[in-house]
């Protein structure tokens, strides 16, 4: 299970610094857009989140938006954010022969994403340094797709509660991160 602890998390994508990155020599960012940017209702990102790409690309950080959602929903907000973007990605087995991810330098990688099955294992898979946020507004049981969602919920809750436990000595973060999703 502990293959699954993300290298660090942030309690909102925007608590995080581009030096947070650049200091440990990464230049390149994949970052999930459901959940982690905005919400499954959103269909565009918001000007906090324009403002916050724009500040890692004048830090010479690469966006590429990482996203198993279809094209029409991808291509919205990676257009909206003048953002390279991959949808229907497969995460967390992502074709690495992407023409955007071929010339990726694995160690100078990290992926930003909410879910441990998806965005983090992707990174492990592929040896990217990895940040795990909470959801922005997760699925409930009586949502659309909301069971789907639930599920796999349940199954990451007792990993994030030996990780924020054992590893990171936070019961706080742990209920924080259980207040914010959906079950
Ligand atoms: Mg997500």
């Amino acid at each position: 299970m502990s293959k699954l602890y993300p290298d660090a998390y942030f309690k909102s994508i925007h608590e995080i610094n581009p030096e947070f990155f650049t200091n440990k020599g990464i230049n390149t960012i994949l970052c999930d857009i459901d959940n982690t940017l905005i919400t499954y209702e959103e269909k565009y990102p918001n000007n906090e989140i324009i403002k916050l790409f724009n500040y890692f690309s004048e830090n010479n950080l690469s966006i590429i938006l990482l996203s198993n959602n279809s094209k029409k929903r991808v291509s919205i907000v990676g257009d909206s954010l003048n953002l390279k973007y991959i949808y229907n990605s497969g995460k967390p087995f992502i074709k690495k022969k992407h023409i955007l991810l071929k010339d990726v330098n694995p160690s100078k990688c990290a992926v930003i994403g909410d879910q441990l099955f998806t965005d983090i294992l992707t990174g492990k898979i592929n040896g990217f340094y990895t940040v795990l946020v909470p959801p922005i507004k997760d699925r409930t049981i009586k949502d659309k797709n909301g069971l789907l969602s639930c599920i796999k919920r349940l199954l990451e809750l007792p990993i994030l509660k030996k990780y924020f436990y054992k590893k990171m000595n936070s019961k706080e973060d742990y209920i924080y991160w259980k207040g914010k999703i959906g079950i």
